[in-house]
């Protein structure tokens, strides 16, 4: 196979060797066949209430360390394991790593936190998602009621019923869905709509664009009146300066995540900061 391999020139991207395989896919396999040892976590990112920045949830955020490259960004290898059928073994680890760093977390610090995963819309689309999430919560002891699935509404495509099947059924059983990256180019109105959720989450290049005019600060009251309108809690991302969180906080957009109050960060670290600064009773 050696003979037909490309040299990685590119460092992994789009270059096959004769198993069909590019590296980064072929690395991320060897990976998961014991994601610690293969560099692969599950950081933490607190999401705090913007009225007292009490740490409410955390967002799950896979991370791996390629033993060549370092840090390489779930922007690129997610995915590639959705496109080279590694989305499977990846979502299972990160659902499982996740809960139990949640509930480590949450029994450490005395805090009932929410927990939000990310899927993509491949997993979602799997028929086994809803029950493989169920066990993975049955196994961790981590409650449904605090668990969020993250989607975004590109993801779950129009015509997947199954895909807007398995949210139907997670909410049956208590968890909440979050529509992720709202503002970029792929929301619709519509859809919003159509979509079982409970969060409506702003994206980080929206969020960007809210202090540099009065004409953006009204879009995001917009946005504010929108998610109330359909009863959905509004959690803007990419929170990183005190006037965004001034002006968030102003508009009434009541949760927030950010650089500004916390970076996503391996569970102890978390633990630790959590642990410095007590619960509100
Ligand atoms: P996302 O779900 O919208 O996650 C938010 C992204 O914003 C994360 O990027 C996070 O690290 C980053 N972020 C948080 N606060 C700030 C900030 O203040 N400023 C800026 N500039 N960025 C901030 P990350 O971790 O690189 O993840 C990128 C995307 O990859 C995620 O976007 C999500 O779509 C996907 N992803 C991450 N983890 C998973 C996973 O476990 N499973 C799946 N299917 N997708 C994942
Ligand atoms: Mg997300
Ligand atoms: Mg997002
Ligand atoms: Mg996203």
């Amino acid at each position: 196979a050696a003979l037909y391999r490309v040299k990685s020139r590119g460092r992994g991207r789009g270059e096959l060797d004769a198993g069909g395989q590019s590296p980064l896919a072929r690395d991320l396999g060897a990976a998961l066949v014991d994601p610690g040892a293969g560099g692969l976590a599950v950081h933490l990112q607190p999401i705090v209430t913007l009225a007292d920045r009490e740490v409410v949830g955390v967002e799950a955020l896979v991370r791996w360390t390629h033993p060549e490259r370092g840090q390489v960004s779930p922007a690129e290898f997610v995915p590639v394991a959705e496109r080279e059928g590694l989305i499977g073994a990846l979502g299972s680890f990160v659902v499982e790593t996740a809960c139990w760093s949640a509930r480590a977390l949450c029994e450490a610090t005395g805090r009932d936190l929410f927990l939000t995963l990310n899927v993509s819309g491949l997993e979602l689309d799997d028929p086994d998602f809803p029950d493989t999430v169920l066990a993975t919560l049955a196994r961790t002891g981590w409650p449904a009621g605090r668990t969020v699935i993250e989607v975004t509404e590109s993801l779950v495509e129009a015509e997947s019923a199954r895909s807007i099947g398995a949210l139907h059924v997670l909410r049956a059983h208590g968890l909440q869905v979050a529509i992720d990256d709202f503002g970029t180019g792929y929301s619709a109105l519509a859809r919003l709509d159509t979509l079982p959720a409970d969060h409506l989450k702003l994206d980080n290049s929206f969020v960007s664009t809210i202090t540099t005019s009065t004409r953006r600060a009204r879009l995001l009251g917009s946005a504010v009146a929108l998610a109330h309108a359909l009863e959905l809690t509004l959690v803007a991302e990419g929170v990183e300066t005190e006037e965004q969180a001034r002006v968030l906080t102003e508009l009434g957009c009541p949760l927030a995540q950010g650089w500004l109050f916390g970076r996503p960060q391996p569970v102890e670290a978390l633990m630790a900061s959590l642990a410095k600064a007590p619960a509100a009773a």
